[in-house]
């Protein structure tokens, strides 16, 4: 029972975790937006318009119905006035056509005097009574007015009295139903509310139509993408139908280009280094498997067959500690160990640690400092780089040759220039030096020792540091090697 209750809670926990996360990607729907957008710009402006003309209509109706009794109310008063009706009171043609017009526009008409006592009530009501009004007594003063009560449905209209003398003697008031008014509005706002009703369901619909062909292509894009994820590499996207998604489109291809790139740079890099670390295993194999094949092999043989073997074991070594460099340097791209370092004595220890190797060819070492200078780099690193450029200028160069290291600096940068009278490198190698494993010449390379990697060690430290390094060579003149790091670390 308690089991049971713990799942109906967990999944309950669970499903309410779900639906504010269905709720939120429902609203951030762009058909959803784009439906609902449709349907505020279709919908509104009818219901604005709809509110007017029926506003419209009503003051027009009032209006007219207004002038209407107004017109009669005059004449009706002209002729109250001529026959002294207030002063005689006996017309009886008079009295029929009071309740004539009263019955015309289904209202009642009361006569005042200038006492304020109604003279006459088409309903026999109030006859003798006295009426205290502000429109009447405003219209004792000669001036005639009239409202319409919206609410309680009815037009009352005043009308002064007039004797020939032009003399104010009374007033008549004139109150009439305005119903038929109101029943043909309430017709129209049936009628109206149905014709929006119809254009609301045809906006809507066609607004969910135009959501979802608008956001087609979009689906075909993520469509493509889904492809590409689940292993389709050549899905290419070509979706033309907007400007927005002809760039999502070109942004996406130019992703895949570079993922393509980089997935076969990827498997060029492994199958390079299993080539590599092959090489030396193969060449160990064969002077063992030669070894063992003979008997009684004398010593001296034995001696050589091993040092070749060591040697093999030392260029294995070295393939393994440059790919190490290599994989450190990728790991730690954003983990530099950046300190404030003199650069004039960081390069001075290299040079001391290379003069014998220079010696041993009998290259000459010349360091040019042309200032002191202290910058914010990693030592360890920057070691590294620039060993492997002043051990390449010594390596691949001339017996007697020379090799010239200088080290300048402006107020940003610090350069330093590795130069050599080497063999120089063909014009055609110069872009592809950096790449790891790439040698100009693989079996010389091979012979003094190379691995094809410390070029490509040297680059990414440089970069690390947001710094640049450039190549200046001339075959069987010799070759520059330019660095150039901002004296103050950029993060
Ligand atoms: P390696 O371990 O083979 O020296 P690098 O990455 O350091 O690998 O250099 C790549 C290739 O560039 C070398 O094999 C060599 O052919 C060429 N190279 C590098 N530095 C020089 C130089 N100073 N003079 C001539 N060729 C060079």
């Amino acid at each position: 029972m308690i089991r049971n209750t713990c799942i109906r809670s967990g999944v309950l926990a669970i499903i309410s975790g779900v639906r504010p996360y269905f709720k939120k990607k429902y609203l951030k729907s762009l058909r959803l937006r784009i439906v609902f957008w449709l349907m505020v710009v279709g919908v509104i402006p009818c219901l604005i318009i709809r509110l007017i003309m029926l506003e419209s209509y009503e003051r027009r109706a009032v209006d007219v119905r207004t002038a209407e009794i107004q017109n009669q109310c005059t004449i009706l008063c002209n002729q109250l006035g001529s026959s002294k009706y207030l002063v005689n009171g006996t017309s009886e043609v008079i009295r029929t056509e009071l309740t004539q017009l009263s019955s015309i526009y289904n209202g009642r008409i009361l006569v005042v005097d200038d006492e304020l006592r109604i003279v006459e009530d088409t309903y026999n009501l109030e006859k003798g009574k006295i009426i205290i009004s502000k429109d009447i007594i405003k219209c004792l003063k000669g001036k005639g007015n009239s409202h319409y009560d919206k609410k309680n449905h009815y037009i009352e209209v005043t009308t002064p009295i007039l004797e020939e003398d032009e003399k104010v003697s009374g007033v008549m008031l004139v109150s009439v139903s305005t119903d038929t008014i109101a029943a043909t509005m309430d017709m129209l706002r049936v009628k109206s509310n149905i014709a929006g009703g119809i254009i609301g369901i045809a906006v809507l619909v066609l607004a969910v139509i135009l959501g979802t062909v608008m956001m087609r292509p979009f689906e075909r894009i993520t469509r493509s993408i889904e492809a590409v994820t689940e292993g389709y590499e050549d899905n290419y996207l070509q979706e033309n139908t907007y400007a927005e998604t002809m760039r999502i489109s070109e942004a996406f291809n130019k992703m895949l280009g570079r993922l393509k790139v980089l997935d076969e740079s990827r498997q060029e890099f492994v199958s390079n280094v299993s080539h590599e670390l092959k090489t030396p295993l193969t060449s160990m194999k064969v002077l063992a498997d030669s070894l063992l094949a003979q008997q009684d092999v004398p010593v001296e043989i034995y001696q050589e067959f091993m040092t070749d073997m060591s040697e093999e074991i030392e260029r294995e070594n070295k393939i393994i500690n440059d790919l190490l460099s290599l994989v450190r340097m990728d790991k730690t791209a954003s983990a530099l160990n950046i300190k404030s370092e003199n650069i004039n004595e960081l390069v001075e220890r290299i040079l001391k640690r290379l003069r014998p190797i220079a010696a041993k060819n009998n290259i000459e070492l010349v360091y040019e400092s042309f200032r002191p200078v202290t910058a914010e780099v990693d030592e360890v690193k920057l070691t590294l780089a620039i060993s492997n450029l002043v051990e390449n200028a010594i390596k691949y160069n001339h017996e007697n040759g020379w090799v010239h290291v200088s080290l300048n600096a402006d107020h940003r940068y610090f350069y330093i220039e590795v130069a050599d009278s080497g063999i120089g490198i063909p014009e055609e190698s110069k872009e592809h030096i950096f790449e790891r494993f790439y040698r100009v010449d693989k079996s010389h390379s091979r012979e003094i020792g190379g691995t094809g990697l410390g070029l490509s060690i040297a680059r990414s430290v440089v970069v690390m540091h947001r710094g640049a390094i450039k190549v200046f060579s001339q075959v069987g003149e010799g070759t520059t090697f330019t660095v150039r790091i901002p004296i103050s670390y950029v993060v």
